[in-house]
C-alpha cells in the first residue's frame, strides 16, 4: 500500500464521471476548488484523496491525477440512502442551515452514517504514512476525526466544516449530539467558515462534554483541540483567465443580444436547494412587477437552478413550487418573445458561467443560510470590468468578507425589493468602487491562501502538540482549573 504525508478525506473525489461518446465512463478532474489549490501548494509532494467516486457498487480503479493519488470508497444503494441522502442531507444539512426545512430524525440512518464514516476512517488510516497530516472535510464525515484517532494516534488530524455550524439551541435537537461532537473533537484543529461557528462548538463542548475553553482552544478528555475561522475561497486566477477567453467574450455578446441589449439583467445561480432563498427572491421580483416598479420591457431575470439531491423528498416539493411560481410570473407579465424570467434547470460549465456572470447587471445571491457561497465570489472574480452589482444575503458566509456588496436580509421582502431597486439604479462610479474593493479582497484571499492558512495552522498545532505537550497542557490546565 502506497502511503502519503498528506491525506484529504472528503465525501466526493475531485472528479466528474462523464459518459464518453461510446457510452463508457470517463473520469475528468473537476475544475477549480480544493484539489487545484492542493496541487499548487504541494507541487510534487504525493498526497492521497479518499472519497466516494459517485454511483453504487464496487469502487473503480482510478489513475493518479499528477501527484494526487485517489483512494475510492464504495457505497451500496442502501448506504447512499442512509448515509448521504438520509443522515447527511436530511438530518444534518437542514439542521445546520437554521432548520429552514424540518430535519428528519431517522434512527436507522445513524447506524449507516457511523458505518460509512468508519470505512472512510479505515481507508485514511491505510494510506497515511507515519506522522502524516489528514485533512477531513465537512458534515458528511463528522465522526471520522475521532474514529481515525483511535486507529492512528500518530497522525495529525484536521477537520474543516464547509457548512454553517449551528448555535447550541439547534444542535441540541440532534438525538446523537454527544457522539457527533466527540467525533469532530477527535481532530487537532477544527476549522469553520466564520468565527461564530467556533464559538458555537466551544459552547457545546463545555455544555455537553464538560470541556474548558479559552481563545481558540478547547480542552477536552485530556487533549487540546484548536479551533478557528478559515473562510474558503475560489481560484480567482482561473476565473479571471476563463473570463478573458474569446469563447466567453463571444458568449457574453450573444447573451446580451438574446436577452435584450437595453435590458437590465438580474442573474441568480444556485443549486436547487431550499437554503438558497429562491422562493423569496421570486416573490420579491413578482411584487416589483406587480407594483409596476419593474417592467418586463426593461428588465429580465435569469435563474439558473441546478438539479440537486433529487431523490430527497423536500427537494422535489421545492422544484414543483419554484416551477409553478416561474410559470405564474411569466404567464402574467411575459410577452411573446419576452419572458420575465429565463429559468434554467440544468448545470452550466465554468466557461458558460463566466459568460453569465459578465452579462449580469445585478447578481442576486440571497440564501437564507449558506456556509460561504462561492457563486458570489466567482461573480466578483469574473468582473474585471469593475461593473455589475452584487446583492448578497447577510446570512451567507461571504457577507463577512464582501462588505461592499448590497447586503440584504432575504426574509425581509420589502427590504429585498428596495435593495434590488437600489442595485439596479446604482451609479457606475459607485458600482466600480464597490467592485474594485471586493476584487481586491478576493484576489488576496483566494483558494490558495485558504488552503495555505489552514495547513499552516494545522502544522503549527502539530508542532505544539509534539514539542511541548506536557508543559503546555499542564500550564494550560493550571490556568483553567
Ligand atoms: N456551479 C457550476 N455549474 C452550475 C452552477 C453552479 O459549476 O451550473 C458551481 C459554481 O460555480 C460554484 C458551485 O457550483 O463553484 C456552487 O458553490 P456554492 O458555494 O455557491 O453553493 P453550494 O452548491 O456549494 O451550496
Amino acid at each position: 500500500m502506497r502511503q502519503s504525508s498528506l491525506v484529504v478525506v472528503a465525501n466526493r473525489l475531485p472528479l466528474d464521471d462523464n459518459a464518453a461518446p461510446d457510452g463508457a465512463c470517463e473520469w475528468r478532474r473537476s475544475p477549480g476548488g480544493l484539489a487545484s489549490a492542493l496541487h499548487a501548494i504541494l507541487e510534487g509532494t504525493p498526497a492521497t484523496w479518499v472519497g466516494w467516486g459517485g454511483g453504487v457498487g464496487g469502487a473503480p480503479i482510478l489513475p493518479d491525477i499528477g501527484t494526487l493519488r485517489l483512494r475510492p470508497i464504495a457505497l451500496t444503494e442502501e448506504e447512499l440512502r442512509g448515509y448521504y441522502e438520509g443522515f447527511a442531507n436530511s438530518t444534518l444539512w437542514p439542521l445546520y442551515h437554521d432548520a429552514v426545512e424540518q430535519p428528519v430524525f431517522d434512527r436507522g440512518w445513524w447506524e449507516t452514517y457511523r458505518a460509512v464514516n468508519h470505512r472512510f476512517a479505515e481507508a485514511a488510516a491505510e494510506v497515511a504514512e507515519p506522522g502524516a497530516a489528514v485533512w477531513v472535510q465537512d458534515y458528511h464525515l463528522q465522526l471520522v476525526p475521532q474514529l481515525l484517532r483511535e486507529l492512528r494516534p500518530d497522525v495529525l488530524i484536521g477537520f474543516f466544516m464547509h457548512v454553517p455550524f449551528p448555535p447550541p439551541e439547534l444542535f441540541m435537537q440532534l438525538p446523537r449530539r454527544v457522539e457527533l461532537l466527540r467525533g469532530m473533537l477527535g481532530a487537532d484543529l477544527v476549522g469553520f467558515q466564520r468565527e461564530q461557528a467556533a464559538h458555537n462548538l466551544a459552547q457545546l463542548a463545555v455544555k455537553l462534554l464538560d470541556a474548558e475553553y479559552t481563545a481558540h482552544s478547547i480542552r477536552v478528555d485530556g487533549r487540546v483541540v484548536r479551533t478557528g475561522a478559515f473562510p474558503v475561497s475560489i481560484d480567482v486566477a482561473e476565473m479571471e483567465s476563463l473570463s478573458a477567453r474569446p469563447y466567453v467574450r463571444n458568449q457574453v455578446a450573444k447573451l446580451r443580444h438574446d436577452l435584450g441589449v437595453h435590458k437590465k439583467v438580474l442573474l441568480s445561480v444556485d443549486r436547487l436547494d431550499y437554503t438558497k432563498g429562491i422562493e423569496h427572491r421570486l416573490t420579491a421580483y413578482n411584487e416589483l412587477l406587480r407594483d409596476g416598479r419593474l417592467k418586463v420591457r426593461d428588465t429580465v431575470m435569469v435563474q439558473v437552478a441546478v438539479p440537486s439531491r433529487e431523490r430527497v423528498e423536500s427537494y422535489r416539493g421545492l422544484k414543483d413550487r419554484i416551477e409553478g411560481e416561474v410559470g405564474r410570473i411569466n404567464g402574467e407579465y411575459g410577452r411573446v418573445g419576452e419572458p420575465a424570467i429565463h429559468y434554467l434547470n440544468q448545470p452550466f460549465d465554468r466557461a458558460d458561467l463566466a459568460a453569465l456572470y459578465q452579462t449580469a447587471d445585478v447578481m442576486v445571491v440571497t440564501p437564507l443560510r449558506d456556509g460561504m457561497n462561492l457563486v458570489a465570489k466567482e461573480f466578483v472574480a469574473a468582473r474585471s470590468d469593475d461593473a455589475g452589482a452584487l446583492v448578497l444575503s447577510e446570512f451567507a458566509g461571504a457577507a463577512a468578507e464582501l462588505e461592499d456588496a448590497f447586503l440584504v436580509n432575504p426574509h425581509d421582502l420589502d427590504g429585498l425589493k428596495e435593495t434590488l431597486l437600489r442595485a439596479l439604479d446604482a451609479k457606475p462610479a459607485d458600482l466600480a468602487r464597490r467592485m474594485s474593493a471586493m476584487r481586491a479582497h478576493i484576489t488576496y484571499h483566494d483558494i490558495h491562501a485558504w488552503a495555505r492558512a489552514y495547513l499552516t495552522a494545522l502544522d503549527h498545532t502539530g508542532r505544539l502538540a509534539r514539542t511541548l505537550p506536557r508543559q503546555r497542557v499542564a500550564a494550560y490546565s493550571d490556568r483553567h482549573r
